[in-house]
């Protein structure tokens, strides 16, 4: 009989996402009129709509399909090059990252999966706690950690705690390491390092030799220009990072499915017999073997992006999701909460008052405010005590969570 990966049954059963939508359902069956006043504001999808550039690239893409002359079959595996070099020049003009650095995929979750094929099983590994919890979960699956502890920790991962002593921003450990994830601007916290902190990340990865694999995957929502959007900003981080884009945060592509990964050609691991090798070589050939890439819609699509007319649109949307961030924030900090993050992403990470715990506190407003939250006990042990609410809404919506804030009575 075949034998299944044992791994896992390590990962706690999906239990977050299910628990938020069983609780709703509860109060919904208890109380039917509550469907129109409830208000979603805690899954991290987009709200609105694609820009219409990328919409019209889609369609073009059709007609270009059904035409024997226009006609597209397999593309390069790792993305044509008019949307490598529409990347390279839209986001990474002066860092020197080259169109044939960036690989194209469906999308960033994936990716940062992935990366584990090309890293050997016995690397030590720190992610921040709490964060997206793709990175410590694609670990547990590929085997490479032991079994959960009571304390929520895996065996063979070093949880790098942001919490209210560091503003949410980890910081680099003493522990040796081989692989750290880090996710700015952060989901769940909404979180931004600054110059400083992330050029000390970078400085630590190059003094032990370490890879540091960069989530940038709400890069765009970066709204100081002082704060940096790549860390191919710092001197280095070619020689120790990976960076995961998507548009799907951006261009509202979560259902389109676009992102890339940066792997730059002087980044280097080593073999276990020790030999220095590159990456850039490993990530062609794990793409070449493992995918056909994406699709010509969609590299169409992700072309458009770029062009004067979709940066423009993309452009819109993120300063729409992320000022109904902002103003969350503005409404958390006037209803007297302790709040951080919604300035340079779509999410606020609100503090539980009087020693709530994540789920109170979400119940406390579901049932007062009718909205619908994310408890930060899913993003890692050290997200309990927080609960994450989300700027992907309609402004219309925003200033209604605010307003209902204000009514808002935490027992004492
Ligand atoms: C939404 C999100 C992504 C994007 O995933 P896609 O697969 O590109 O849709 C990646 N990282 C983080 C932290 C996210 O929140």
């Amino acid at each position: 009989m075949a034998i299944l990966n044992e791994h896992f049954d390590k990962l706690p059963g999906q239990y977050l996402f299910p628990e938020i939508a069983r609780r709703v359902a509860s109060r919904l069956e208890a109380n039917p009129d509550l469907a129109t006043r409830l208000i979603r504001a805690g899954i991290g999808d987009v709200t609105e709509p694609i820009p219409a550039a990328c919409a019209a690239a889609i369609r073009q893409a059709a007609d270009e399909l059904s035409h024997r002359d226009t006609f597209r079959g397999y593309g390069p595996a790792v993305g044509h090059p008019f949307v490598r070099e529409a990347i390279a020049a839209g986001e990474y003009q002066e860092l020197g990252v080259e169109p044939d650095e960036i690989f194209l995929s469906d999308g960033s979750k994936g990716d940062a999966g992935h990366a584990l094929e090309i890293f050997a099983p016995g690397n030590r590994i720190a992610v921040a706690d709490p964060v997206y919890p793709v990175y410590v979960d694609t670990n547990v699956l590929a085997g490479r950690t032991g079994p959960i502890g009571a304390d929520g920790i895996f065996d063979g991962i070093l949880p790098i705690r942001a919490n209210e002593a560091n503003d949410f921003l980890p910081e680099p450990p003493d522990a040796p390491i081989d692989l750290v994830y880090l996710c700015f601007p952060n989901n769940p916290t909404g979180a931004m390092i600054d110059r400083p902190g992330l050029a000390s990340w970078v400085a630590w990865a190059l003094e032990r030799d370490a890879i540091i694999l960069y989530d940038a995957a709400y890069a765009d929502f970066v709204a100081d220009p002082s704060l940096p959007k790549s860390i191919y900003e710092f001197d280095g981080a070619r020689r120790c990072a990976m960076e995961f884009r998507s548009l799907s945060k951006s261009a509202g592509f979560t259902g389109v499915r676009c992102g890339w990964t940066v792997v730059p050609r002087e980044l280097e691991g080593r073999l276990p017999s020790g030999e220095r090798r590159p990456v850039h070589p490993m990530w062609s050939r794990r793409w070449a073997t493992r995918s056909n890439g994406v699709s010509w819609p969609v590299q169409r699509a992700a072309a458009a992006a770029y062009s004067p007319e979709g940066r423009a649109q993309v452009r819109e949307l993120v300063e729409l999701y992320r000022s109904n961030a902002e103003r969350l924030r503005e409404g958390v900090a006037a209803a007297g909460l302790r709040v951080w993050g919604g300035l340079h992403a779509p999410y606020v990470w609100v503090g539980c008052p009087n020693g709530l715990g994540s789920w109170a506190f979400f119940d406390l407003l579901l049932d007062q405010l009718a909205v619908v939250t994310t408890p930060g006990c899913g993003f890692g042990p050290g997200g309990e005590g927080y609960v994450r609410i989300s700027g992907f809404n309609s402004r219309e919506r925003v200033e209604e969570i605010v307003q209902r804030l204000e009514t808002l009575q935490v027992p004492a």
